[in-house]
């Protein structure tokens, strides 16, 4: 990884207080890897009015285990025991250009990290980021189930958590307020390592940078998201998308799934609120095609060309079957009605307000404009509210 990709990685929650200058970003690296290996916690802070006086990152380690689920079964979202805490605090004497506070941890397997980070500038003011958990190691494959009247080990795996937005990892379902996003290997990838490295790429670019305009919602929103890593068992070709064993059993348990593949074929998702899709990890833009397919597959959103998916489950819809509907939509989200335009001569039609759109063009200029931004927006506000769905 190269630094000036490094300083990607590091744009998460800036949580701002006091006078507002002081700000602060955490993130970790590898975002999961299955197998032993060095990660590394970094913290960034700056505030070029006050200086940064002291930056600290909090971490809680321990063993990932399955809780009680509902019944005798445990859990598929994990919850962590043995757990042990450290801190670094930083040190810093003001200076008014950003600094930096790393942390490294030595994982072995079957491990769940936690931290959260914060931040003082110059003159007292204090600023934090919410709680992040991850997976490290080799996943767990088994648990041993007790009851009053037998003890039995059973073969078992649990959801890999990348990035998940908690501070108490023991839920035993998919939390409301978050949209929990699946990534699966295809079976054209067998090396999970492969896998891994593909997810940390794709969910980059796709969910950690204001680089590009496609994905600035998504790294705004960033803490809505939460990122898993299932299991292999997952079969995409074409917009057949198959989820079997534990991969079937994981992808129940997120509100969308995409399989992560190498080999070459069109890309493509289910329109659903909450569905599966695909995304070809060779490809030099694959954070844009994930980010297109998730407008699909978690979004409910169709396709804006002519030769893809030409309906909509949104809300709004962003395909209508007439001009008229069209137009009458238009109207009531207040968006010009002389944006209404048909999708070539399919009879569908949606609004275009010029701008390159997610939904239709493929570039990393590409934004949700129109009624697909605020489709997206009303799931912002459903998240807020509890619900995301
Ligand atoms: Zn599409």
């Amino acid at each position: 990884m190269t630094p000036a990709r490094l300083s990607l990685l590091v744009v998460l929650a800036v949580v701002v207080s006091g006078c507002g200058s002081l700000s602060l970003t955490a993130m970790h690296n590898p975002l999961y890897r299955a197998s032993a290996h060095t990660s590394t916690i970094t913290a960034r802070a700056t505030d070029t009015d006050k200086g940064v006086a002291e930056v600290r990152i909090d971490v809680t380690v321990g063993d990932l285990t399955a809780c009680g689920g509902s019944g005798l079964l445990p859990s598929l979202i994990p919850c962590r025991t043995n757990a042990t805490t450290q801190a670094r605090i930083c040190t810093f004497a003001n200076p008014k250009t950003p600094v930096d506070c790393a942390l490294n941890l030595n994982l072995g397997d079957r491990r769940l990290v936690t931290y959260s980070t914060s931040a003082r500038n110059g003159s007292g003011s204090s600023a934090s980021t919410g709680a992040v958990t991850y997976a490290a190691g080799a996943p767990l494959t088994q648990v041993t189930v007790s009851t009053p009247f037998f003890t039995i080990t059973l073969p078992w795996e649990t959801a890999r958590p990348v990035v998940w937005h908690t501070g108490s990892p023991s839920g035993s379902s998919a939390p409301a307020d978050k949209i929990d996003v699946g990534f699966f290997p295809d079976d054209d990838i067998t090396n999970y390592r492969t896998f891994t490295d593909s997810l940390q790429s794709v969910a980059l670019g796709a969910f950690f940078s204001t680089a590009n305009q496609f994905s600035k919602n998504y790294s705004v929103w960033t803490n809505v998201y939460n990122l898993w890593a299932g299991p292999t068992g997952a079969d995409g070709n074409g917009c057949t998308h198959t989820f079997s064993g534990g991969a079937g059993t994981i992808s129940a348990v997120t509100d969308g799934d995409v399989i992560l593949h190498q080999n070459a074929f069109r890309d493509c998702a289910d329109i659903a609120l909450g569905g599966g899709g695909t995304t070809q990890t060779t490809l030099s833009d694959a954070s844009w095609v994930f980010t297109h397919e998730s407008g699909h597959f978690l979004h409910g959103l169709g396709d804006e060309y002519v030769g893809g998916g030409n309906s909509s489950v949104s809300d709004p819809p962003n395909i209508y079957n007439s001009q008229a509907a069209c137009q009458t939509s238009a109207t009531a989200l207040s968006i010009n009605t002389a944006f209404c335009t048909q999708i070539g001569t399919t009879g569908k039609w949606r609004m275009d307000d010029g701008n390159p759109t997610t939904m239709e063009d493929r570039v990393l200029t590409s934004d949700w404009r129109t009624a697909s931004a605020i489709a997206i927006g009303r799931r912002m506000s459903k998240c807020a509210s509890g619900a995301c769905y």
